[in-house]
């Protein structure tokens, strides 16, 4: 039976292990919107993995799709779908490692924290050796923190004038018209 391309890579990364390097970091020229190698890899987004260079994969070949802790969170799946379904891949890599950042903390610990609970920050801070700051406490500015949230709308949409005012509030002054 051929070796699959889930073989091959873990051949490649044998050769990366080894200290040789395997991605060509050059443009490659325009490629097909398919993976070349019909391969997609979900991966955690520590910045100690290089996935190209860890599988020997060059561009145009795979989807990479990364996240904290290399989660197949419903978003992964989302991708996944994507990938098999429309853009033709059919083996699918999945990437942990030792000394997971992921591995200090769950999310509803972050959550806590994110919401201001003294505990979590805590606990949190210990788990990065740095000070955890709640988003009450990590905005300089809240009120203009604010000022950014809500839908986007297209620069050409008709103006609203409640949100000229609150942005008015926001900046202490009236907002130019363009
Ligand atoms: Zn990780």
């Amino acid at each position: 039976m051929a070796a699959s391309t889930t073989d091959r890579s873990l051949d490649n990364n044998a050769q990366y292990a080894s200290g040789k390097a395997t991605h060509k970091s050059a443009y490659p020229g325009k490629q097909p919107i398919q993976p070349a190698k019909r391969l997609a890899v979900v991966a955690c987004m520590d910045a100690r993995l290089d996935v190209e260079d860890l599988l020997g994969l060059q561009t145009g070949e795979a989807h990479i799709i990364r996240n904290a802790g290399g989660v197949v969170s419903d978003d992964a799946i989302r991708c996944l779908i994507i990938s098999h379904h429309l853009l033709n891949t059919n083996e699918i890599i999945l990437i942990h490692h030792t000394r997971c950042g992921m591995l200090a903390f769950t999310d509803d610990l972050l959550k806590a924290g994110l919401e201001g609970d003294p505990a979590a920050e805590k606990l949190l801070g210990q788990a990065t050796a740095r000070a955890f700051m709640s988003c009450k406490k990590c905005a300089a500015t809240p009120s203009t923190f604010h000022a950014f949230r809500g839908q986007i709308e297209p620069l050409d949409a008709p103006r609203d004038a409640k949100q000229t005012e609150r942005l008015a509030g926001t900046f202490g002054g009236a907002c130019p018209r363009s």
